[in-house]
């Protein structure tokens, strides 16, 4: 039975260790709370110290739901912007247009009669879209690897950025091509080296330093700015 601490009706699952010598709060990929304590310290000291956490955590489980929704959180709205590629672009409502929605580099035009399936026609353009480029981008990353691969899938991977199939294939989620392309060039060239070394040995680390040298940066910066998400099945952090 694990120990549970409730403050303002929320759950925490408190884990004890002997080698904690601090607290500390985690939110998991699921929305679960975690007090990390040490063996010691009373339930009213953690009672207290959560309380003060609170803001931290609401702000924390909020970017958390937004996440989860996604594209529809979008109010579809003219004015509103959209990312591609780590720039935002402005949402235009159109009245006519041949398709339902359209890119033409400086703003996105979304037909009028089709704002309520806005969420689905903006990710098959960002999987259109993506195939496209991520292929490109491949092949960019491909020589300085030494790796090759054989297809290259962008659909929807939940929490995954990418993952790599068998016969050198490699996913993406169509999610990624929302952000800056030096984000998305770690996520390629992590997945292109796991077809060469499927786990992450110190080999693995030791090849991706080698395509991409400065990649720890760009791991936290991942890391902080998308703490939900995860790059690979084995869920590295
Ligand atoms: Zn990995």
């Amino acid at each position: 039975m694990s120990e549970v601490l409730v403050v303002d009706k929320l759950e925490f699952e408190v884990r004890r260790s002997s080698r904690r010598k601090t607290l500390g709060l985690t939110v998991d990929r699921a929305g679960e709370l975690v007090v990390h304590s040490p063996i010691t310290t009373s339930e009213a000291e953690l009672h207290n110290w959560v309380k003060q956490k609170l803001l931290w955590v609401h702000r924390k489980l909020l970017r958390k739901e937004e996440y989860s929704q996604g594209i529809n959180r979008l109010e579809m709205v003219s004015g509103e912007s959209i990312a591609y590629l780590g720039q935002n672009y402005r949402l235009k409502i159109v009245k006519k247009q041949s398709v339902p929605l359209r890119f033409d580099g400086q703003w996105f035009s979304l037909r009028e009669r089709d704002r309520r399936e806005a969420p689905k026609h903006f990710q098959s353009w960002y999987q259109d879209t993506g195939t496209e480029w991520l292929n490109e981008r491949v092949r960019f990353w491909e020589p300085k690897a030494g790796i090759s691969t054989s297809k290259i899938t962008v659909n929807d991977l939940g929490f995954r950025w990418g993952s790599c199939g068998k016969n050198g294939s490699l996913y993406f989620n169509w999610r990624l091509l929302q952000l800056p392309v030096r984000l998305v060039d770690y996520v390629i060239t992590h997945e292109l080296v796991h077809l060469r070394e499927h786990n992450h040995t110190p080999e693995f680390w030791r090849v991706l330093g080698r395509v991409l040298p400065d990649w720890k940066e760009r791991k936290e910066e991942l890391s902080r700015k998308h703490a939900e998400m995860v790059w690979c099945m084995d869920g590295d952090k």
